[in-house]
């Protein structure tokens, strides 16, 4: 199959490698058969209704987010539709807090957000850094863990309805006190995990995969399982990293 990805604002948003979640759909999905095909989706870009089966966008500064606040909330009703229609989303850090309704940076102006994920941030004088673990729930029945570094002062606030993408085990997560990280709205995922994610969490990879296969085929597969060891291995370093973290640890 061809999936068909939207890459929102590569040249604003992509800090500690996010790109690097691309490459490794592109690889998961190529080692079972499928091509990945991604299209920019930036400044003035309309996000075609049908076009895509997965979106993503990646983190960045603030000084970035200011530059593109605007274009992705002049985005919001197209990518409302979007994840209506079951279009798989995978948004980190300061692309996660631009798919909410705004960022309040520190100099108290709002930044607004496309208003996909029931979620506003405000910036905070502390910095939430290091590694984090997470345990979620995307399957009734299997429970994961999730791990990746964070960098972030803003601080998420979950709004009526929101669910979080998991609970956090090791590290800060939303708001370094609520206990939970990210949030998910059916296909679509927000979270503060940069890395990038996606090479030491192939499980999250391929159900993205997967999901994105469910937006053409009306159904989400089971995809083959892959040779993970190496994956595996940063995994756990990743993780034992988090819990030897002490600090804000829970
Ligand atoms: N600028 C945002 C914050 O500091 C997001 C940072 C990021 O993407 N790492 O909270």
């Amino acid at each position: 199959m061809r999936i068909r990805v939207g890459h929102l604002y590569p040249d604003y948003l992509n800090i500690y490698a996010d790109r690097g979640n691309i490459a490794v759909l592109e690889q998961r999905a190529a080692w079972r058969g499928h091509e990945l095909q991604v299209q920019t989706v930036s400044m003035g870009d309309r996000v075609e209704a049908g076009a895509h089966d997965l979106l993503y966008v990646g983190g960045g500064q603030d000084r970035e987010q200011a530059l593109v606040a605007h274009d992705i909330a002049g985005k919001g009703e197209e990518l409302r539709k979007a994840a209506a229609h079951g279009v798989a989303m995978l948004a980190v850090c300061g692309g996660y807090q631009l798919l909410g309704r705004f960022y309040r940076e520190r100099s108290g102006a709002e930044l607004p957000g496309a208003g996909v994920l029931p979620l506003h941030t405000v910036w905070g004088d502390r910095r939430m850094i290091g590694d984090v673990l997470l345990e979620c729930e995307l399957e009734p029945g299997s429970t994961r863990t999730l791990a990746g570094f964070e960098n972030h002062a803003g601080h998420t606030i979950l709004e009526d309805g929101a669910k979080a993408l998991g609970r956090v085990v090791a590290g800060f997560g939303n708001d370094g006190s609520s206990g939970s990280e990210g949030c998910r709205a059916g296909r679509v995922i927000g979270t503060y995990l940069h890395g990038p994610l996606l090479p030491r969490n192939p499980w999250l990879a391929d159900w993205l995969l997967a999901q994105a296969i469910g937006h053409q085929t009306g159904e989400a597969p089971i995809l083959e399982l892959l040779e993970d060891s190496l994956e595996d291995l940063a995994h756990s370093v990743s993780s034992a990293r988090a819990r030897a973290r002490g600090g804000r640890a829970r």
